[in-house]
């Protein structure tokens, strides 16, 4: 590349190392600054506007650069960052990100990224046997939840006895039953797979925002009258706006009853496994055939990093019967752990398995088992100072880091207090300060913590409360 000047500049290692002291400098300032009182955790803007700052933006260097994005951008780190439930990611973890990207190693064959695989297959054993899976489980790393609830239907209806739909098609009408609180990723991955409306059956939930055990029964029996084939039942653990988990243990018994593929979506509160305190709430999770836990929402890694567990690695490996033989020796699909390409969508991968395996081996598994006590600890401290004052509401007693409440005014009818809480709301992302989100149960305007931030105290709490009632 010697005639190629701005080659020689961009792979200079050089600069690399001058760049990159200063960016940790600079990062590491904002870390420290986003705990001082005054600091605000967001910096609303509107979408015209933010598109005309960086349309017209005159870029000068990776320093000014970065400057201007970490003041354009919401904080996470701040502790009254309260919103949706992104991890707050661990110093350490962020690094090994930067590694990862660095190294770049692709891992869709195991040549391309031997280390991050043999560390994808630690990390996914220890996920399977804090679920309570033993040898015969296996799993794989996806980019997110989302994929990874596509990814284990796909295992399931692979599964579905005599039909091979991987090979022959679609030939029949195909069902998943979830609840009507499910995150809308396995909507999506059923219509995706073809399902369409009649193949989503949501099922009701009961007055505590879970899984209502007899309308699943209900349910399901109406769907298998009506022709379908049930590929799977979906339990959440827990579900989005609610942060409340269904009762995994009747959904799992129920499915080994009647022969079907139960999955669990636990996204963002699997993660409770690692916790004594907390791990019942998921009791019954060893019974599901397919779980996935993001380790980017209660576990502290950047995004995206997610775990697909398969209690039979046989099945988790029937999926993509698809030859690649440029790719994959045409081997057993089962045993060739080594090349997890074949059991995920992805080709070229991020190599995620490294901000858990650093996070896990640096301090301990404890590490989340603190994470997950202290946030679900800030979610019941605050509904308690929700439920003492006079002026608020809470939606429902939380399980978990998530609080749905409302502002209350006497006189209001509900229409008028939904207007309020919306306006509320607006009011505080405008503010920037805080930042929280909103949630509609049962056609009634919910504001909504999700307590992410280790950070976060008592006072932070209570302060938004105090915020929220001089906005009112
Ligand atoms: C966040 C979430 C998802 C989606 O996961 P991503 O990693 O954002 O794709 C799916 N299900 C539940 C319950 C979630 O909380």
């Amino acid at each position: 590349m010697k005639n190629y000047h701005l080659l020689q500049q961009a792979y200079n290692f050089e600069d690399f190392e001058k760049n990159g002291k200063q960016l940790i400098e600079q990062l590491s300032t904002y870390l420290k600054v986003q705990q001082l009182p005054e600091s605000k955790a967001n910096n609303w803007q509107t979408p015209d506007k933010e598109l005309d700052y960086w349309e017209n933006y005159q870029f000068n260097d990776l320093t000014g650069f970065v400057d201007d994005l970490l003041s354009h951008s919401i904080h996470l780190h701040n502790p009254k960052y309260m919103g949706h439930q992104v991890s707050v990611p661990a110093p350490l973890s962020i690094l090994t990100n930067l590694v990862s990207g660095l190294l770049n190693n692709g891992m869709a064959v195991y040549e391309m990224g031997k280390a991050a695989t043999a560390i994808e297959k630690c990390v996914v054993e220890l996920f399977c046997e804090k679920v309570g899976y033993d040898e015969n489980s296996n799993g794989v790393m996806t980019s997110g939840g989302t994929l990874a609830n596509l990814t284990a239907l796909l295992a399931a209806r692979q599964a579905l006895k005599d039909s091979d739909i991987w090979q022959d098609g679609c030939q029949e009408k195909l069902a998943v039953l979830v609840s009507n609180q499910a995150h809308y990723s396995i909507d999506r991955a059923a219509r995706v797979m073809g399902l369409g409306n009649d193949g989503v059956v949501l099922v009701p939930v009961n007055p505590g925002f879970a899984m209502d055990n007899q309308a699943l029964e209900i349910s399901y029996q109406k769907t298998v009258d009506a022709g379908f084939k049930v590929i799977a039942i979906v339990g959440s653990a827990c579900s989005t706006a609610t942060g409340i988990y269904d009762d995994l243990e009747f959904i799992g018994n129920f499915c080994q009853t009647n022969n079907v593929w139960f999955h669990i979506d636990g996204a963002h509160g699997g993660a409770a496994v690692f916790s004594e305190k907390y791990k019942s709430l998921l009791k019954g999770i060893e019974k599901a055939d397919s779980i996935i836990i993001d380790t980017h929402k209660m576990m502290m890694t950047p995004a995206l990093s997610t775990v697909v567990l398969y209690k039979d690695k046989v099945k988790g490996s029937q999926t993509f019967h698809q030859k690649a033989q440029y790719l994959f020796e045409d081997k057993g699909y089962d045993d060739q752990w080594y090349n997890s390409g074949l059991r995920t969508f992805e080709c070229t991968k991020f190599m995620m398995s490294l901000k858990f395996y650093v996070l896990w081996k640096s301090y301990g598994i404890e590490i989340f088992e603190e994470n997950i006590d202290c946030l679900y600890g800030l979610g019941k401290e605050f509904a308690q100072l929700v439920d003492k004052h006079q002026d608020f509401e809470l939606a429902l007693d939380p399980q978990t880091n998530i609080v749905c409440f409302r502002y209350m005014k006497s006189g209001f009818d509900e229409s008028q207090l939904n207007d309020l809480n919306k306006t509320i709301r607006q009011s505080l992302l405008e503010d920037s300060e805080f930042y929280i989100v909103q949630a509609v149960l049962n056609d009634t305007i919910y504001l909504r913590v999700t307590l992410m931030n280790p950070l976060t105290t008592g006072v932070h709490l209570q302060n938004l409360l105090n915020k929220i009632t001089l906005i009112a």
